[in-house]
Parts: structure tokens; sequence; C-alpha cells
């Protein structure tokens, strides 16, 4: 979702430039406590808070010059961006040297000292592959919510459990980054793809003052990581393929809508297979569409460096099974790719338009297939994109139909690592989480005035009416007795007790004086009520959907290296997890810089 700046109070404002007034206040990235794999890049930024005395600085690591250990000096910038501020700055640094550093720097006055815990991986790999779900959004109630509609309950007891829910290893994640309790996707993927902790917005680096958002202290991805070891590595998602999630498998900038840019990116990072929607940020401006501001024709250029095209389903399909394709560019819809519900049973969003889109579970396949042509191994990101972007529009059953495609993407790449050496991790989780839980039912067959009073709690809920098809997905989402889903922190909006079957929910729309308020459009259909929301409606951070809650999210795991997921971790772990299973640390222990 777009965000926005926090409205500052006066007295917040002043302690803010009263904290920053004495020397001493030097920020330096990595930041402390900052996990590293051996080898991985990183730039090291030093910003002092004003002009500084180039004699007088000093910047060591473990007592000794930086350059006796990263092979290089840092840059001084004397002003930074023009302004009346230093800053020291040693791009692509790598320690292989596993450790504990710590980094000084002093500009004669004062110094300040972070601690980078540097960590190597074993000589020999547990796993040769790695797929990572992304289930964005994809809250614990999501998850209960799924199993109802997808597996019913017999005897107090759930039918069948998800394919997720067989796998044998569990931990709770935090998603909180270095400047707020509440994350958003780039951020959080941010810490899953580089084992990095940043700021909202950010993808691939820390948020220093740097103006430009394409000139912040870069970290690498496991893109850029896995491909120096051979691996293959891949993308996939039914949001724009430059939105934040897949965007953090290769993108180093401190703003997500950077989409033009983390295009490029994508290109630059030889990613071998990337599949989504967002062709508009891959034409040239001079075709019709084109979102780009340049005339650049990524399309391509993907196809000169070697990449199949598909822009359908079938396409998708063709490229996937001839045997030469290893690289592939899939772009099916201009904006995101429709949901399950959508796609498979209303056809309703773009579905007229692009009637033959892959759902997550056919992109999955087809990027199984192709990557695994590299004999080496592959890492493979895939992502449910719009169980959040349904969680924002209050579309309670969009979001969890789309969750159940979601498990059915788990159980297809479980069957296939079964059936391929058993030598998968297969990590399942989401990046953050909504305030949305399941209370019960409603049901249309109580005789009542109001809608609520059809609501059923506790014993009054028994259990829905929806049957399955062979997906699991409920073949009739409009039944009488039907999952009441609700949403803890809303916009005003008018609350019909209903599936939407004409499209996706629009809960608020701003007003002429800029405050947001509930879509008229739902007023009249019968037994809608009025909610007021809780949500601010005015100013910089009005909102007309619902937010991301700051609540854990759960990592579930299965296959070689899967036994470190346990206990309570920091989302920055996973990454860590990843890197150890597939030995991601170059082996050998000179210390030095990028050659
Ligand atoms: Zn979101």
């Amino acid at each position: 979702m777009r965000v926005v700046p926090r409205l500052v109070s006066p007295f917040a404002a002043l302690l803010a430039t009263m904290l920053a007034l004495p020397a001493g206040a030097q920020t330096i990235y990595p930041i402390n406590r900052a996990e590293i794999l051996a080898g991985s890049h990183f730039d090291l930024k030093v910003e002092f808070p004003g002009l500084v005395d180039a004699a007088a600085l000093k910047l060591e690591i473990n007592g000794k010059d930086v350059a006796a250990v990263l092979g290089r000096s840092a840059e001084l910038i004397a002003k930074e961006d023009g302004k009346d501020a230093s800053s020291l700055i040693l791009r692509s640094a790598s320690i292989r040297k596993p450790g504990s550093y710590t980094v000084t720097a002093s500009d004669g006055n004062s110094s300040k000292s972070v601690t980078w815990n540097v960590y190597a991986t074993s000589a020999k790999p547990a796993a040769k592959n790695v797929i990572l779900f992304i289930g964005d959004g994809f809250s614990i109630g999501h998850r209960t919510a799924a199993r109802i509609l997808s597996r019913g309950i017999e005897d107090g007891k759930f039918v069948g459990k998800l394919a997720m829910d067989s796998m044998p290893y569990m931990a709770l994640l935090t998603t909180q980054g270095t400047d707020s309790i509440i994350t958003d996707s780039a951020n959080a993927a941010h810490a899953y793809t580089t084992g990095h902790k940043s700021c909202v917005n950010a993808l691939g680096v820390y948020c220093s003052r740097a103006a430009s958002t394409l000139d912040h202290p870069k970290v690498e991805t496991i893109t850029e990581i896995a491909k120096r070891q051979g691996l293959a590595v891949g993308a996939v998602t039914n949001s724009e393929i430059e939105d934040a999630t897949p965007a953090s498998m290769a993108a180093h900038t401190r703003r997500r809508s950077d989409f033009n840019d983390i295009v490029k990116m994508f290109y630059d990072s030889k990613i071998d297979v990337l599949m989504g929607g967002g062709s508009p940020n891959f034409l040239p401006k001079s075709t019709p569409g084109s979102k780009r501001t340049d005339d650049v024709d990524y399309i391509e250029q993907f196809k000169s460096a070697g990449y199949s095209f598909a822009t359908t389903k079938s396409e998708m399909n063709q490229e996937a099974d001839t045997a030469k394709t290893t690289k592939l560019l899939g772009l099916y819809n201009t904006s995101n790719i429709d949901g399950a519900l959508d796609l498979k049973f209303l056809k309703k969003g773009s579905v007229s338009k692009f009637p033959d889109q892959p759902d997550v579970v056919e992109e999955m396949r087809a990027a199984i297939k192709i990557l695994s042509r590299n004999k080496k191994g592959f890492v493979l990101m895939v992502e449910s994109a719009r169980i959040d972007k349904y969680a924002h529009s209050m579309d309670a059953e969009r979001s969890i139909y789309d969750v159940i495609m979601l498990d059915n993407a788990v159980k297809a790449a479980q069957d296939w690592a079964k059936a391929n050496g058993n030598n998968t991790m297969i990590l399942v989780t989401a990046d953050h989480s909504h305030p949305v839980s399941v209370i019960g039912t409603v049901n249309d067959n109580v005789v009542a005035d109001e809608m609520r009073n059809k609501v059923g709690t506790y014993q009054e809920a028994g259990f829905p009416d929806y049957q399955r098809n062979d997906e699991g997905y409920p073949v009739s989402v409009d039944v009488p007795r039907r999952l009441r889903f609700v949403f803890g922190a809303t916009p005003d909006y008018y609350d019909t007790f209903k599936p939407f079957l004409d499209g996706e929910f629009v809960p608020a729309i701003k007003n002429a004086d800029g405050t947001m308020v509930a879509n008229e459009k739902y007023k009249d259909i019968p037994g809608a009520v009025l909610r007021v929301g809780n949500l601010p409606n005015k100013g910089p951070s009005a909102a007309n959907q619902g937010v991301h809650s700051g609540d854990d999210v759960i990592l579930t795991a299965m296959g070689p290296g899967a036994e470190r997921v346990h206990g309570q971790m920091e989302n920055s772990d996973l990454f860590r997890i990843m890197a150890e299973a597939l030995s991601l640390a170059p082996q050998g222990k000179s210390a030095g810089v990028k050659k």
C-alpha cells in the first residue's frame, strides 16, 4: 500500500533536534548487531552530523585501519549532497573470515562503534534447492479461515490438513524494521532476501540520509549471492512484478515505487525466471500504455539476453516445456494478475481483458521446470500477493481464496520435491500480518431485522455451508451460512455481511474536502450498515483501506536445513536459514573486497 509520512508533533521535532545536536552522533551502516554472510557484499557508510577535518578522521575495524581489513580505504564525501555534513563511503566491501567485527568511526572529537557478526556456512550444502513461499499479509486468521473453507470440520476435527500444516518445523517471526513497529512489504521481504533489517519502503539498502533513493548503502540480495555460486534464481507472483515482494529479490532502492529502476535492476541481476503482472514498466515510453520515462524496451532487452517471453498461460507452458528454455520473462497482465476467486469462479476483475492468465500454482510449476534445468540447484521465491491486497480492501473471501491458492502451490512444490531427490528446502511464511480474525458465521436463514443479529458466535456459529472442489476451493462463495471474518483496523465503510460477487470491495473513498469516507456504492445493499472506522480519515495518514498489523507471522518449513526453523526468530534470520542450507558463503578465509 501507499505509505505516507508520519505527522510529527512540535515536541517530538524539538526533541529530535536536541538529540541531533551533540557531536558524536555519527551513524554507521551496516548498523549495530548486523548479521553479515561471509563473502557477501555491502556498502560501509559513516555519516557525520557536521563537516569533518579529513586529517582527524579515523575508521577502524577491530582496532585496525579499515584498509587493513577491507583491502581499501573509505572515500570521504566532504559535503554530502551539497550539505554541511560529511560522510565516508566504501562500496562493495566484503569480509570472508567469520567473527565479531567492531567498527569505530571518529572525527577527532567523538567516536561511535557498532559491532557486526560475520558468519560462514558449512562447506557442503544441506539442500540443493530452496523454495520460499511468501503469502503477502498472510496472518494466522487467514490460515485458519483457509483451512475451514478448504478442508471443513467433522466431529470437531478438520477433515484434512492444509499442505503447509503437514510441514514439521515452525517458528514465530517478528516483522519489525529499523524505523517502526509496523513494516511494509518492501522492508519485510528485504529482511528475507538480504538478512539485514531496514525501514519502510526500502529494498536492498539501509535507510541513510542520501538524497537520491538510489544512493543508499546497499546490501546484497540472495539473487546476487546465489547466482555467484552458480545457482538459478526465480521470482513469481500474481502482483505486478516490480511490486515490493518480488522486487526484494533484486532491487536496491530506498523507495519501492521506483518501478522503472526496479525493472532495470531485475535485468542487471540476471535473475533467470521472472513472472507476474506489470508489463507497462517494461515498455518504452513511445508504446501506448507504457509507464516508462525512457525509450528502453526492456522486453526486447530481456529477449536479447536470451530470455523466452510469455504473455499468457499457454505461452508460459509452451516455453516451460521447451527443453532449451533456461530463462523466462512472463508478464501476464498490465496490472496485478487476478486472484483465484475472480480467475476461477466469478470472472470479474480483469479476467475478460486477460482471459489466459496463469495462477500462482501454474506459474510456480513452470518456474520449477525451467529452474531445475540448472544442475547446481535453484532458489525460487513464490508470492501469493493478493492475500494482502484483498486484506487491505477488506474483501475477506478474495483474500482467503488466495491463501488456498498459496497452499495449492505449496502442495505442488512438496510433490515435486518428493519426486526429485528430497533435497529441496521449502519455507512458507508471510511478510507481515493484518489485524484479521475468524469470529463466527453469518446465517441468512436466521430470522432477524438486522444483519448483525444473523451473526452466530460461540455455539451459534456452528459450521459454514461451503462445498469444495478438487482444488480445495469452495465452489460457491455466497452460501447461506458463511464465514464471518473481521478486520480490526478500518476506515469508515459499509458492512454488507456478504461476499462481493461483482468485483473487489472498495471500502472508502476521498470526498471533496479530502476526508476518507465510506463508499456510498454499498449503501443500498440490503442489510448494509455504516461502520465508523478507527483509522485516520484526514491528513497525510488518512486511510482508504485496512492496514498492516505488527503481529508475528508463522514460518513453516520442511526439507534439508529446515530443522533450524523453531521457536521465536527475527524475520532477518530466515535469510541465514536459506544461506546455511545452500552454503552460500564462499569457502576460504581471506578477507577482502570485491575486485
Ligand atoms: Zn500491504
